[in-house]
């Protein structure tokens, strides 16, 4: 009898981490079977997947690209039904007939596909870390009570995992004294605050040593990407903030650090490639070859670390007031930062009024708790009303700057 294949949804199959996901996919056929892609919009690349993967079921958001997709589709004569929307996204991650979910989906648009995973008890390859951020203490909830498997796959958590003595322990338990994430700075780290002011999106998405999504990109660059880490390390390792500590390490070969009371600081080292931590958990608890470089460490030559600064990146202490405000505090900080990330992106915002909009937001919405999807979903459309209102106020100060 041929060995049984892991049947795998992937959630966002045409961005950074989908592509990586498959590249992986593809070097081990006999391991691994595609039952589902989805993507927002993509249909050309999605469809060219659908050719090479040949899925049993192809998701997008809207409708219009389901009847572009399903028009390519039929013509080629595939056996792939094309389906659109939330709840189909929600039915591809919780199908009965698959074992693996990969979540990247950028932004909290993944947060109810992933639940609906974690709820339906597959294992979860986490890779939208929004989807933590904004419903920790649900999503972490679904996984406990449906005996899901959950995976990190942000390259700074898998490291910690892996340096974990049993995967998951709490500071405290296992002797473990602090979690290190380590952060790039992104390609500012040097800027002066001048030179921040007059950063590009095109600058922004450039990162030194990542090729990724271009939010994740600006979110390295003002560092809320290490903040919205620093939550997300909250949930997985059940850590408390002051037992989580980020420290600069420009080379991004050192993933991420956690340190015994006895002194001891385990790490997990590599190239910076997400095929590695991807491999890592696609094969788990086996370890499976990813197609990367392997490091060697006399050509890195030397490793270098600092302290961050977060007088020039408040993103970081903003992400870090927000884990202590607790409840729906961080929803509203990931909605504050999707609005002024976007707005950036689209040339209508300052770089430096990235951190500028999102404390604004937090200071006037008070934190509620959570305890179900519809508190997460209702704070985060609070945040995104009250982050509209503020660029309204601020985009007539901005003109008159500008003239
Ligand atoms: P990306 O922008 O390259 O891809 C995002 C994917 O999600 C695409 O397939 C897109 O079609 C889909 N998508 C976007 N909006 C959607 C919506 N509203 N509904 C349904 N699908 C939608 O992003 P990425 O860089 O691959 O990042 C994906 C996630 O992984 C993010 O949460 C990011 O923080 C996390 N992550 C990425 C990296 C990386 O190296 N790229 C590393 C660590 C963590
Ligand atoms: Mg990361």
């Amino acid at each position: 009898m041929a060995p049984h294949k892991q049947r795998l949804t992937i959630l966002g199959s045409t961005g950074s981490v989908g592509v990586s996901t498959l590249d992986v996919v593809a070097r081990h056929r006999d391991k691994f079977e595609v039952v589902t892609l989805t993507a927002r919009s993509r249909t050309d690349v999605l469809f060219r997947q659908c050719l090479e993967f040949k899925p049993r079921m192809a998701v997008v958001l809207e409708s219009a690209a389901a009847s572009e997709l399903q028009r390519q589709v039929s013509q080629a004569g595939l056996n792939c039904e094309v389906r659109c929307g939330v709840e189909a996204l929600e039915e591809a991650a919780s199908l009965p007939g698959v074992d693996t979910v990969m979540a990247a989906i950028v932004g909290i648009a993944g947060l109810r596909p992933t639940l609906a995973a974690a709820r339906a008890g597959k294992k979860v390859l986490l890779a939208n870390k929004e989807s933590l951020v904004t419903a920790g203490a649900v999503l972490m909830d679904a996984v406990r009570v449906s005996g899901a498997t959950l995976l990190p796959i942000d390259s700074e958590h898998n490291a910690i995992f892996q340096a974990l003595p049993r995967g998951y322990a709490a500071p405290g338990a296992s002797g473990v004294r602090r979690i290190l994430l380590t952060a790039s700075g992104g390609p500012f780290r040097s800027a002066t605050p001048r030179q921040l002011e007059q950063v590009t999106p095109d600058e922004a998405c450039a990162h030194p040593n990542w090729a990724m999504g271009r939010k994740i990109s600006v979110d390295s660059a003002t560092m809320m990407n290490k903040g919205l880490e620093v939550i997300e390390a909250h949930w997985l390792f059940d850590a408390s903030p002051d037992c989580i500590e980020v420290v600069i390490h420009p080379e991004s070969v050192v993933h991420s650090l956690v340190e015994y009371i006895d002194g001891s600081v385990m790490a997990q080292l590599g190239n910076p490639d997400m095929r590695t931590p991807i491999a890592f958990a696609l094969g788990f608890p086996e370890r499976i070859a990813a197609g990367v470089e392997y490091l060697d460490l006399a050509r890195v030559g030397a490793l270098h670390f600092e302290r961050p600064d977060t007088q020039r990146f408040p993103c970081l202490r903003l992400a870090y007031e927000a884990l202590a405000a607790g409840g729906t505090a961080p929803t509203v900080l990931n909605a504050a930062n999707e609005v002024a990330v976007a707005q950036f992106l689209a040339g209508a915002l300052g770089f430096q009024q990235i951190p500028a909009l999102i404390e604004a937001v937090l200071s006037e919405i008070p934190s509620r708790p959570v305890s179900s999807l519809g508190d997460v979903l209702a704070a985060d459309g609070i945040a995104r009303e009250c982050a509209g209102d503020w660029l309204r106020r601020a985009r007539p100060r901005r003109q008159a700057a500008a003239s």
